[in-house]
């Protein structure tokens, strides 16, 4: 794919009228549009804003302020010999205007004919209906390691200060999924502290990052200290991780191994998802981002895609990252008819993304059921693989209950074979449980934690799956009609991944 100033240089001289820059971020643009300008030569860069007006041209300097209208007019009537991109800001604010969405839709067709562009810039913008034919739409993405080090380096000369080679590109590095404005604030506020930027900004630049995607109403960052460790059994899922762990190596890369895809975990409730995208990012070392589905769909019809696509560009910016899509049955299988087909077409966009990306933002998809689960998400090549986690088996169940005791009694070795009986149908979640309500046993009582104390919690606790047989059981079948690769290792069965 061409990169973008290539595909904005084409669209200009292929003479698209109406360009729509999707970005909240008018100041690069402008400066981008600068360069554009250079390269297309004799073209110039002219500016509008509803308070100051028109900028950038000799003679109509303050044209059109307060006259949205006029811009258009001025820009109707101009020479063919004088070729300008015209930046109009915040004007899709005006398009509601009847006058001013003809005006454009005329200028469009003029402009086929004419070496001038309109250039929009705004984040987002959801009542495009009228003007879709003449809009071309271009994403700005986050600024570019190569351009965080200019600007980082030119913040930093322009205090004095030159900075070593390998400390740009540390925080080049570490600046990246920032937006040039958040930069220049970090920046700005190390210079205020120490009158320089330095090493000791990462640490801000982390939280900068950190706090810009609290601030997506869509994505949450994550701490996690859970390891493979804690998973108990699994044990070929957990070896296939292993294996997908080091094809994100340089020389993996090298070798010819494409980045990993990511990952699909069906299974009933508790039987450790969350816990496997938990210890995924960590035993990986890459930040663990959160993304809730429902939260796409939330407010204004036509938002939607616009959150989709800047939650997709946030967590392609924070690469290498896990990308956790919780309960993705729940969030993509909505009704069509219900909601215009919003669900539909977010989905069209997550799934083009997936298919086409080539950032190392490894997706772990979870979903309790299948029966919502959109047929598309498991077709070959979504996903490395999809995965099927059953309730534990008995080997398993012991060492999901040896795992929770150890955790919170070190020292103690309790024999758990009778325990071992009364959990069939247990899920690991419900055999936490198990523990932690024996230990309340135990302790209420001041004294050691003992094997009958689990027995007794373990009769105590109804299984889920004494309650949601049904569901289990279409579960079962679904895996059963091999779409599914189990995630357990069947007994006696040895780790073969080939
Ligand atoms: P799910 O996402 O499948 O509904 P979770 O991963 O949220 O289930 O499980 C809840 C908790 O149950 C986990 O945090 C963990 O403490 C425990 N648990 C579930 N499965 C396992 C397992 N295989 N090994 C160890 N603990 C488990």
């Amino acid at each position: 794919m061409k990169n973008w100033d290539e595909q904005l240089d084409l669209l200009i001289r292929a003479r698209a009228p109406l360009i729509w820059i999707r970005s909240n971020e008018e100041e690069r643009l402008e400066a981008l549009l600068e360069k554009v300008a250079e390269r297309l030569k004799p073209r110039r860069i002219a500016t509008w804003d509803y308070i100051d007006g028109l900028k950038g041209v000799i003679n109509s300097e303050g044209l059109g302020a307060r006259q949205p209208m006029a811009v258009l007019q001025w820009l109707q009537k101009l020479d063919s010999n004088s070729p300008t991109i015209l930046l109009l800001k915040d004007f899709h604010r005006f398009c509601e205007d009847a006058g001013i969405a003809r005006m454009l839709k005329n200028l469009s067709g003029q402009l086929r004919q004419q070496p001038h562009t309109i250039i929009l810039c705004s984040g987002s913008w959801s009542s495009t209906n009228d003007l879709d034919e003449a809009l071309t739409v271009l994403d700005l993405p986050l600024p570019k390691e190569k351009e965080l080090r200019t600007l980082l380096s030119n913040i930093a000369k322009a205090t004095g200060q030159t900075l070593e080679q390998n400390v740009l590109e540390e925080l080049s590095h570490a600046c990246s999924g920032l937006s040039e404005i958040r930069v220049r604030q970090v920046a700005a506020r190390a210079l205020a502290q120490r009158g320089k930027i330095g090493r000791e900004d990462l640490i801000e630049i982390l939280e900068e990052k950190r706090q810009s995607i609290a601030k997506s109403e869509v994505l949450e960052y994550c701490a996690t200290k859970s390891t493979t460790d804690d998973i108990g059994g699994l044990d070929a899922l957990k070896a296939w991780l292993d294996q997908r762990h080091q094809a994100f190596s340089d020389e993996a890369r090298k070798f010819g191994l494409p980045l990993p895809r990511g990952v699909l975990l069906v299974g009933p409730q508790g039987t450790g998802k969350s816990l496997t995208a938990k210890a995924i990012a960590h035993s990986w070392s890459m930040p663990l981002l959160r993304l809730d589905v429902g939260r796409l769909f939330a407010g204004l019809v036509g938002a939607s895609e616009a959150r989709t696509r800047e939650t997709i560009q946030r967590a392609e910016a924070m690469a290498p990252c896990v990308l956790w899509i919780d309960e993705i049955d729940k969030g993509f299988g909505g009704d069509a008819r219900s909601d215009g087909g919003t669900s539909q077409r977010v989905l069209a966009n997550v799934l083009t993304w997936m298919a086409e990306k080539n950032s190392a933002v490894f997706v772990v998809a979870t979903a309790n059921g299948v029966e919502r689960l959109p047929g598309e998400l498991l077709r070959k090549g979504r996903f490395d693989e999809i995965f099927m986690l059953e309730l534990p088996s008995a080997q398993e169940r012991i060492s999901i209950l040896k795992l929770h005791v150890r955790q919170r009694r070190p020292h103690l070795n309790l024999p758990l074979n009778t325990v071992l009986d009364r959990t069939e149908g247990f899920s690991g979640a419900e055999l936490e449980q198990t523990v932690i309500e024996a230990m309340h046993l135990a302790f209420a009582e001041r004294r050691e934690l003992q094997e009958t104390d689990l027995i007794l919690a373990a009769s105590q606790l109804v299984p889920l799956s004494r309650t949601a047989k049904e569901q289990l059981n279409s579960l079962k079948e679904w895996a059963s009609s091999g779409r599914a690769r189990p995630a357990s290792l069947k007994v006696n069965e040895s780790i073969n991944l080939f």
